[in-house]
């Protein structure tokens, strides 16, 4: 005899910023790989987690006056390339003014509010990762300097502006990554999730050359931002340990001279970020210390097959002046399903929807392995009745009357 399972809740973790992945860029074919989209794609929802910053959405069109350049760094090729908002060159203003032509003419760029855009691919490079804040184009610091502007998105502007827009990551085509995001070890190459975590880290500008803010907060091989300081001490201090312990007043960088900003590999050690659902698997767990993510070097190894964002991290994003989860959203509500039999034995469910919202409908017959019954239906705001093997849907458990278990669920988003 099956049984169900009623009432469930949304499942999905909240994004507070949602990180736009754009492959337009892997020329290589990087993410062709299997799991390779998902392990970058779960990499930037755990930071789209941890940032709460407000930005507004973008909208630039080819303009008569003022057509915004943008320069990211291609990820193919590690050249800062010019993208134009212009329709092509022949209406690029900066053209009739005498600049070069930009390398791509979007005509039109948009963001949707509180999104920020991440171009990734791979190429043959010697480090595992590359990655940057999105740079200044042509004529990008005259808008970026100005409060007004559409490409400041509302948050902030002047010359320590932080790239609002989004980043780019770049990945070495040559490295024997491991891409599962629930085995860290298991195949044996490199943790794919913990150098995507640490690339994306640099897009934000965390221990980056490009990020004037991160610049002005290092010198002479140590790093004075507060907030990280005092995360690492926060970390590293017990209460009531004896006063020889002393609180460090600032960190170590992994170059005195000032050319490489990434903390000193291995010199500091923090406690995972706890909010925002950080990774279960393969990581030390909530309460250890592990090697920070920035560090210059990641040695992934048997005692630390996954490195996660640390608090120290979260204190240097506070420090460049995002905005920062200070505890986890409150549980989504649970949808009001329910379930009965139906005339033919099998199960039938009901549920209210909303106008819009994506409702999709998943199986399990040990309560573990959750699968997608195909395709997900779109709100109407009227009731949604759905009956196990109904026509037109696909179900990869097969139907309930022919099993001796079986539960439901319904994800809406
Ligand atoms: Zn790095």
């Amino acid at each position: 005899m099956y049984k169900f399972l009623a009432g469930l809740s949304l499942t999905l973790p909240v994004q507070a910023l949602t990180i736009q992945v754009d492959y337009r860029f892997d020329t290589e074919g990087f993410f062709d790989a299997p799991g390779a989209k998902e392990a970058i794609e779960a990499a930037a929802s755990r930071w789209g987690r941890i940032i709460n910053q407000n930005l507004l959405a973008v909208n630039i069109q080819d303009d008569a006056r003022n057509d915004v350049r943008f320069a990211p760094i291609h990820p193919a090729t590690g050249k800062q390339i010019q993208m134009s908002a212009a329709a092509s060159a022949g209406s690029d203003f900066l053209v009739e003014v005498g600049a070069p032509a930009a390398d791509i003419y979007l005509d039109g760029f948009e963001l949707a509010e509180d999104t920020w855009i991440l171009f990734v691919g791979g190429r043959n490079m010697d480090d595992l990762g590359a990655a940057g804040p999105i740079g200044l184009g042509t004529n990008f610091d005259g808008v970026d300097t100005d409060p007004e502007s559409l490409v400041n998105r509302g948050f902030n502007s002047g010359p320590d502006s932080l790239s609002v827009l989004g980043g780019s990551a770049a990945f070495s085509v040559n490295a024997n990554w491991n891409f599962d995001l629930n085995d860290p070890s298991g195949a044996g190459g490199i943790d794919f999730y913990s150098i995507a975590l640490h690339e994306i880290g640099h897009a934000f500008g965390l221990c980056s050359r490009s990020s004037p803010k991160w610049i002005e907060l290092s010198s002479s091989g140590t790093y004075q931002g507060e907030a990280a300081i005092s995360a690492f001490n926060a970390d590293n201090v017990e209460v009531g340990e004896p006063m020889e312990v002393m609180l460090v007043n600032a960190l170590e960088l992994e170059n005195p001279n000032g050319r490489d900003y990434h903390w000193k590999t291995g010199a500091q050690k923090s406690k995972i970020f706890q909010f925002g659902q950080p990774s279960r698997f393969g990581v030390v767990g909530s309460d250890e210390l592990q090697p920070l993510l920035m560090d210059a070097n990641l040695n992934l190894n048997a005692q630390y097959p996954r490195l996660e964002i640390t608090n120290v991290e979260v204190g240097g994003l506070i420090d460049l002046g995002w905005s920062i989860i200070s505890e986890d959203p409150p549980p989504p509500p649970e949808l009001p399903l329910a379930l009965e039999r139906s005339v033919n034995g099998g199960i039938k469910l009901s549920l209210p929807t909303k106008v819009g919202s994506t409702y999709t409908i998943q199986t399990t017959t040990d309560g573990v392995s959750w699968l997608n019954v195909e395709p997900s239906i779109t709100g109407d705001g009227e009731t949604l009745n759905w009956e196990d093997g109904q026509e037109g849907f696909v179900d990869p458990n097969g139907n309930a009357i022919d099993l001796s278990g079986k539960f439901y669920r319904v994800i809406e988003n």
